[in-house]
């Protein structure tokens, strides 16, 4: 078994983390280094480790996080709108090999990403 990815860890409590929601099969914390005023992420709980590692079994737990980002979307008042964004593999810029929705908003994000 390889080692445990940061967000496995906080997962299972075993570092520390900003958590705004959790349910049986996700979490939602705030990212240490915002990138705008609200900066969240949503993982699930199960360890996949990209979106070009998902299988057709994961199909509802996806629409689950996707229905989770827009609850957290209003709850976090990004009316004006909001980007949510799944960095994956070396070239998409994905630094922690566990799944990762990021949700930004709060302020006017600029496209296209560099
Ligand atoms: P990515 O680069 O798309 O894989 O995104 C990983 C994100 O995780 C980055 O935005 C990091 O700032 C964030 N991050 C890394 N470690 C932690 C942590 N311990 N708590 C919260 N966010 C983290």
């Amino acid at each position: 078994m390889s080692e445990k990815t940061i967000f496995k860890k906080i997962i299972d409590r075993e570092i520390p983390a900003d958590i705004v929601y959790e349910d049986e099969l996700c979490l939602a914390f705030k990212d240490v280094q915002p990138q705008a005023p609200v900066h969240l992420l949503i993982i699930p709980k199960k360890e996949i480790a990209s979106l070009a590692a998902i299988e057709a079994e994961d199909q509802e737990l996806l629409g689950h996080l996707l229905l989770v980002v827009r609850k957290l979307a209003e709850e976090f008042e990004l009316s004006n709108g909001f980007r949510t964004v799944a960095n994956t593999g070396e070239e998409g810029g994905q630094s922690v090999d566990h799944l990762h929705f990021h949700l930004l908003g709060k302020r006017a994000l600029q496209w296209p990403p560099g």
